[in-house]
């Protein structure tokens, strides 16, 4: 102990004088602003939520990440589709805390940052109102994988959260929502299954990119409406056999999917 305290250490200076400077990739980045593309894309997705009839009125919000910054763009809260425009974007932290925009961020930012925090290889996150997914996540019902065009897109049910508490409703209300869908995807791949019904609420969708997300919110409505009129038609219809279910989601996606053009 006493000898290790008698030798000198060395000065850090000296020792990073032979090396590269470090920088983490942060704070490299923090160098550069967000790109234009990102918040054209952002900008794009939410009016795309509102033009596919996925968003009525305010009632949607998409987002993107900068995972090297580290920051998420978002649309503000309550601003009309037919007003939004990039620069009325809102840039915040993976806290949430607003680092660029004049705008209030979406009410619903909590969510989507833990959306960001659990499933790192996300890139784009919708939150919608859509009709059908909504009515099954007002009936806190999941949807059930009753045919091939669901399978083509999401690997198994599409799974609904438990109902949150009323003190997580009480306090911290948005946080706790993403807290309850990580929860839900304890055993999901969120890779095979790119959307979440919160229970009594609506739907949260992601993807690699936001593009992605608003499709695999528009791929959710249209297998929810069918899953419904099937219901309604047959309430006792069984889900697609396992075997049909994962031919279609691999002909579309992994490593041997044969779907589409090269
Ligand atoms: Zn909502």
């Amino acid at each position: 102990m006493s000898a290790a305290r008698k030798t000198p250490r060395t000065p850090p200076r000296k020792a990073a004088r032979n090396q590269p400077r470090k920088t983490t990739p942060v704070s490299r980045a923090r160098r550069r602003p967000v790109s234009r593309e990102l918040r054209a894309a952002v900008c794009h997705a939410n009016i795309e939520l509102f033009r596919r009839d996925l968003a009525r009125f305010t009632f949607g919000n998409a987002s993107a990440i900068d995972r090297e910054l580290g920051l998420i763009v978002i649309k503000p809260s309550g601003v009309p589709y037919a007003k939004l425009t990039p620069s009325k974007l809102v840039i915040t932290d993976l806290d949430g805390a607003v680092v660029e925009g004049s705008l209030r961020p979406s009410s619903d930012v909590a969510t989507h940052v833990a959306l960001y925090r659990a499933f790192p290889k996300i890139g784009g996150v919708v939150h919608t109102h859509s009709m059908f997914a909504t009515v099954f996540a007002q009936a806190c019902r999941d949807i059930p994988c009753l045919g091939t065009t669901h399978a083509d897109f999401f690997h198994g049910s599409v799974p609904v959260t438990a109902p949150l508490s009323a003190a997580d409703i009480a306090s911290d209300y948005e946080r706790n929502t993403g807290r309850a869908i990580v929860r839900r995807f304890q055993t999901i791949d969120p890779s095979t299954m790119p959307a979440v019904l919160v229970a009594n609420h609506a739907s949260f969708c992601w993807g690699p990119t936001v593009d992605a997300a608003v499709e695999n919110a528009s791929y959710l409505e249209e297998v929810a409406t069918m899953a419904y009129h099937t219901l309604v038609l047959s309430p006792h219809a069984p889900p697609i056999a396992a075997v049909l279910l994962d031919k279609h989601f691999s002909r579309k996606h992994g490593a041997g999917a044969y779907y589409g053009q090269r």
